[in-house]
Formats: C-alpha cells, sequence, structure tokens
C-alpha cells in the first residue's frame, strides 16, 4: 500500500514544484514505483519532467470524470516515474469543483485504484489553499512544507498548520505532517541563518535535517525536462534532494 505526500504551501515561488519534482526522482531512482501528479494549472512539474503541458487526457479530465485516471497516467524518461500532468484548463477546476457535491474528494477517489501499484505518490500543489490544493490535502496521508529561508517564511505557516488541522479534523483523519523542508537556503547570508533557526525554533520536530541550499544547477534542470539528479548529480543541490529523500522515506 503506497504512501501520498502532499507538498503544499500557498506561498509561490517556495520550491513545491522542485521538491515534488526531485524527491519523486530520488525515490524513483531508488527502484521505488513512483507517481508524481501535477496539481498546478501551471504545469511546471509536468514541464520540468520534460513532457507537454497540454497533453490530453489530464488531471482535469480525471477530475471532472470525462477520463479514467490509467488513461492519463504518463511515464517519464526516469524509470519507475510516472505522471499524472496537468494542464492549464486546472485553472477553470477551481471554479467548477465547489459547484459539485462531495467534489473535494475527487482526487482521492482517482488515486484510490494506484495505491497498490505505486510506493509513493507525490501531489505538487498549486499556491493557494483553494479546492485544488484541499483536494491534494484530502488525497494525502502526509505532507511536505518547502519553506524558504526568507524574510516572512514564518508568516504563512501558522495558517498552513491551521488548515492542515481543519482539514485532518473534517475531512481527513490520516492527515500528518511529514515535515518542512528549508530550500533556496544561502547559508552565507546572515539572515538566512537566522532564519533557519528561528523556524528550527518555532517547530522543533517538524523540520527535515537536510536543508536545500541554494542552487543555479537546480533551478536550469526544468529547462531540460529533468530532475537535477540527472542534470548534474554531483551537484550539491542534487545531493540534499537524495539526503531528503532518505529522511523522507525514513520518517514513514
Ligand atoms: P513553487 O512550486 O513553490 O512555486 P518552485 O519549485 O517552482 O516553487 O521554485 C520557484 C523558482 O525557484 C523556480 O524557478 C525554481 O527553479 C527555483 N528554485 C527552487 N529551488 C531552488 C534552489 N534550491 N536553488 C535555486 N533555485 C531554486
Ligand atoms: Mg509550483
Amino acid at each position: 500500500m503506497g504512501t501520498v505526500y502532499a507538498i503544499a504551501n500557498q506561498k509561490g515561488g517556495v520550491g513545491k514544484t522542485t521538491t515534488a519534482v526531485n524527491v519523486a526522482a530520488c525515490i524513483a531512482e531508488a527502484g521505488y514505483p513512483t507517481l508524481l501528479v501535477d496539481v498546478d494549472a501551471q504545469a511546471n512539474a509536468t514541464v520540468g519532467l520534460g513532457l507537454a503541458k497540454d497533453l490530453e487526457p489530464n488531471l482535469y479530465d480525471v477530475l471532472l470524470g470525462e477520463a479514467a485516471v490509467e488513461e492519463a497516467l504518463r511515464e517519464t524518461a526516469i524509470p519507475g516515474l510516472s505522471v499524472l500532468p496537468a494542464h492549464p484548463d486546472l485553472a477553470g477546476a477551481t471554479v467548477e469543483l465547489p459547484r459539485q457535491a462531495g467534489s473535494e474528494r475527487r482526487l482521492a477517489d482517482a488515486l484510490a485504484p494506484l495505491r497498490e501499484r505505486f510506493a509513493y505518490v507525490l501531489l505538487d500543489c498549486p499556491p493557494s489553499l483553494g479546492p485544488l490544493t484541499v483536494n491534494a490535502l484530502v488525497a494525502a496521508d502526509r505532507v511536505i512544507v518547502p519553506v524558504q529561508t526568507e524574510y516572512f517564511a514564518l508568516e504563512g505557516l501558522a495558517g498552513l498548520l491551521d488548515t492542515l488541522a481543519l482539514v485532518q479534523r473534517e475531512l481527513n483523519p490520516r492527515l500528518t505532517v511529514a515535515g518542512m523542508i528549508l530550500t533556496m537556503h544561502d547559508g552565507r547570508t546572515r539572515l538566512a541563518r537566522d532564519v533557519e533557526r528561528e523556524v528550527r525554533q518555532h517547530f522543533p520536530d517538524l523540520v527535515f535535517d537536510t536543508v536545500v541550499p541554494r542552487n543555479v544547477r537546480i533551478s536550469e534542470a526544468p529547462s531540460f525536462g529533468r530532475p537535477v539528479i540527472h542534470h548534474d548529480p554531483q551537484s550539491s543541490g542534487a545531493d540534499a534532494y537524495f539526503e531528503l529523500a532518505k529522511e523522507v522515506a525514513a520518517r514513514g
């Protein structure tokens, strides 16, 4: 029975997609059948794994009941890593889904038959706490929260944890926080070091030991349609994501 992880933070640009793509790639590389579900209309995870952002059928069709989930799955260039691709139309699902009763369980229902097939399923969430993120949180067992070590990092985290607690209480009692991952960390700046200390003090049990450094190889990898572990396996970014994947797996 596979474990489903939502990679969530309502802030944009904190490293959700980068974390989802690279942790998924590391886990697949370790030999576990892995599925990445691109829950963001921007389709950055889909494109970052070398696929087009307008594939048919896609997650939008699955959520609206117009395609079976098996039809929408795609293989990637990484052995063992499949993708359920996004599409720009997903933006419309934000309006369409809430009009339909029980719509917050659509993704959970769609993924249920895949839980035997994939050891790990990662859900790359959009930068909001809207209906798509709620669908992801209802489908997930655990949440990974990327946190950029910048000023304002803590702001919004308390609200996010409140939302997670609400979803757990009302919709998905299984849901727990796997951990927070500090991303885009520039250890040379005092600000980044201060923010790291502050986040660790606030959430002593939640923050992963691994810190993902700011690394240009990470940011250029998506333009080649591949994760950083393939783009530059020797880079500090690849190292960090290998370490993080191990920590995620070890926390179970
Ligand atoms: P989100 O999905 O939360 O919006 P992304 O993962 O897309 O965030 O990251 C935002 C931008 O920062 C992207 O251009 C990405 O390539 C870049 N980026 C993410 N992590 C790193 C990192 N560790 N070092 C350098 N650039 C990064
Ligand atoms: Mg993203």
